[in-house]
């Protein structure tokens, strides 16, 4: 037995985020809701069900930062819970990096409501990225680098077999782009990742779900969202550009990053120039059909 998308379109009701009532009350969805959250959950499921994110007797760490993605990610998955047919715990996770004017009791106050159990771990991770960035240099990569320690150690210190990411299909091909530009490489972030260190494995439920559909749904769920700019530091700003080019290519092409994000499952490494991939040096005629059509000969007459 397993998730899938079938268990996914079961789930029909959520607990209500706002209710004081901390024994889980579930009300009925209004329809615009609920049927973006079938919508969302069928996606959820496909891509749990595809790549093997959760299995029997899993103990899901979900990392909760108070934006829309994670609190979206937490949402579906306790959705998923209750009419999974395998059983699975799940316990949220929260790093108060205490970033000035970060409003501590915002999540607690939400999960207690939700009624899951979880962890508000507390390390003052702005002090430290302050003292050793330069003024005006984006903190960001240290900042994610020390917050990955600190939840690989937490994880292992809840007993956690997975840690569940609120990463979305936007950010998988802003990642894809930035490694394509900037980096010569061809990787962008996968559903489901064993870390370096080989003891953790982290997942992306929402890997196939777009942006656009999350901020949707945490406006009709009404997550209490925690502003993402606390600290002071300026988004990526070669992050933004490949947002900025992505967002003008679908205005222009409707259906193109559809395209993307499905090219990512259609692979072909005899098509492309990685030897590690494919043994292009042993490569002879032969008399079976198995060859493929040379693209740029079909496509591109000299
Ligand atoms: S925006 Fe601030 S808190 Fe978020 S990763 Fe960057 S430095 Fe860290």
């Amino acid at each position: 037995m397993k998730i899938d998308s079938r268990t996914a379109d079961r789930v029909k009701y959520l607990p209500m985020s706002q209710s004081a009532n901390p024994s889980r009350t579930y009300l009925k969805l209004d329809e615009a809701t609920e049927q973006l959250q079938t919508k969302l959950l069928h996606l959820v499921g496909e891509t749990i069900g595809a790549y093997g994110l959760i299995e029997d007797s899993d103990k899901i760490m979900v990392c909760l930062s108070g934006g829309k993605d994670s609190y979206a990610l937490l949402d579906l998955l306790l959705a998923l819970q209750r009419r999974a047919p395998i059983h699975f715990d799940i316990v949220a996770v929260n790093l108060d990096q205490k970033q000035p004017g970060f409003p501590a009791h915002v999540l607690p106050d939400y999960l207690r409501n939700v009624g899951v159990p979880f962890h508000i771990e507390e390390q003052d991770t702005y002090a430290i990225v302050k003292r050793l960035i330069p003024e005006g240099r984006t903190t960001c990569s240290l900042c994610s680098r020390l917050r990955r320690g600190i939840l690989y150690r937490v994880a292992t210190e809840l007993g956690a077999t997975k840690i569940a990411l609120g990463h979305h299909r936007d950010d998988i091909l802003e990642t894809l782009f930035l490694n394509l530009l900037y980096t010569g490489k061809l990787r962008t972030m996968p559903p489901k990742l064993r870390a370096k260190n080989g003891r953790h494995v982290v997942i992306r439920p929402l890997a196939a779900v777009r942006e656009a559909d999350l901020v949707r749904y945490a406006e009709l769920r009404a997550f209490p969202i925690i502003p993402c700019n606390l600290c002071g530091s300026q988004e990526d700003l070669k992050r933004q550009d490949v947002k900025e080019l992505l967002r003008e290519w679908e205005q222009r092409s409707p259906g193109c990053t559809d395209s993307m994000f499905a090219a990512l499952s259609n692979v072909a490494p005899p098509l492309l120039l990685d030897q590690r991939l494919f043994d292009f040096k042993s490569l002879r005629a032969s008399d079976r059909t198995e060859g493929h059509e040379d693209a740029w000969l079909d496509e591109h007459h000299a």
